[in-house]
């Protein structure tokens, strides 16, 4: 089922109607999510994810725009009535119910021509058990089971209505690093085996990245950028963007283009044809960098630390707009450590120029 933003906005009013400001919580939406995709809305603290998924989910109102499922125009249909499976953070299992009654739970509450016989229920129950790897634990109670497991209930309890969309709030924060990736991979899996348009919340760009088919990038409100995780990486809309998205972060400096070349500082690191002269923010993805003794960038060494397949050298220079400037090498190079300085050339398809007002993009070609 295919689901579709229409210019989707939520302002809420401000508290104190003299002081305060209204907050536009999610400014002029537009998407359309392909059907059986699972899309990761991704975004800093505050910048609308969780009221955009309670607006598809109708737990909130939208203040403009419209939902479509399929061709169903949805925005003023009720959250029981949209054929929707919601998972948020906190589990919210009930504590006295056994993990076989909290997944019953919603079947038992269908009404008129949905509801269930008992057989039919208890063969639901099992199905989405299975799907999600719990059918053994049935009988337990939540507090009987681990985090991850707790969470896969959460799932199962929203899968066994069959919705037409699968909406999941941050459901995997209250989890540790292991069973999070855990989680996820299971997640990811669930998805692709029940083909359910899903729409995934998160603020760890990791999460999203590695798991959605699709990423939205929001910015108090507005979306900035969508597309495939390594597409958005790739070719990042704007600053914001291309901060945002990888670990360890892009390192930024400041820099001019004169004459179609692109300094850092004093330093010629690059042609960049067909940019104006003009000052520019510039980005390196970490791995933008090689250790080359004749490389045009100059920078102090302050730190090399070995991560295995990795080398990850912490360096600074007078120019970067961050205290130190990351990169990481491949461990088969050997860098001389006592050294004070290191020298890189760049690649050129990890190096990307801004405007040092807008912070948009600048494309360059390279020779
Ligand atoms: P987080 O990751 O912290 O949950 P988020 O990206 O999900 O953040 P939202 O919860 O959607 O962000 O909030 C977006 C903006 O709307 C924030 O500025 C928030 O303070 C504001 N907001 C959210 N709910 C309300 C509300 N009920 N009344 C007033 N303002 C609200």
């Amino acid at each position: 089922m295919k689901v579709v933003l229409q210019n989707l906005t939520k302002i809420f009013p401000s508290r104190d109607k003299k002081a305060g400001k209204e907050v536009v919580a999610v400014n002029d939406f537009t998407f359309e999510i392909p059907d059986g995709k699972l899309i990761g809305l991704l975004g800093p603290s505050g910048c609308g994810k969780s009221t955009t998924l309670y607006m598809i989910s109708g737990l909130q109102k939208p203040t403009g725009g419209k939902i479509f499922f399929g061709d169903d125009d949805v925005t003023e249909l009720s959250t029981e009535n949209r054929g929707i499976g919601l998972v948020f953070q906190n589990y919210a299992l009930y504590p006295h119910m056994t993990v076989k009654q909290n997944i019953l739970f919603p079947l038992q509450n269908l009404k008129g021509a949905d509801k269930l016989d008992k057989d039919t229920m208890l063969e639901r129950a099992y199905e989405v058990a299975r799907l999600v790897q719990i059918d053994e634990l049935m009988d337990r109670k939540p507090s009987e089971l681990s985090g991850g497991q707790q969470q896969r209930v959460a799932i199962a309890r929203a899968l066994v209505k069959m919705p037409r969309v699968l909406l999941l709030d941050e459901p995997l924060s209250n989890l540790d690093a292991r069973l999070r990736l855990q989680t996820r991979e299971e997640i990811r899996r669930i998805q692709k085996e029940t083909g359910i348009t899903t729409v995934f919340v998160t603020h760890d760009q990791e999460e999203a990245m590695s798991i959605s088919d699709m990423i939205v990038v929001m910015k108090l409100g507005v979306v900035q950028q969508i597309g495939e995780p390594q597409e958005v990486y790739d070719n990042p809309i704007n600053l914001f963007v291309a901060k945002f998205l990888g670990t360890p972060p892009i390192n930024v400096l400041g820099g001019r283009v004169e004459g179609g070349r692109l300094f850092i500082g004093e330093d010629m690191v690059m042609e960049v044809t067909g940019v104006a002269d003009q000052p520019v923010v510039v980005g390196i993805r970490p791995e933008g960098f090689e250790l080359d003794d004749n490389g045009p960038l100059c920078c102090t060494l302050k730190n090399v630390e070995v991560m295995g397949r990795d080398v990850s050298i912490v360096s600074s220079h007078a120019a970067s707009l961050n205290p130190q400037i990351r990169s990481i090498i491949n461990a088969d190079h050997r860098v001389d450590t006592s050294a004070e300085t290191v020298r890189f050339s760049l690649k050129p398809h990890k190096v990307f120029l801004f405007d040092a007002g807008t912070e948009a993009r600048i494309p360059y070609e390279v020779k």
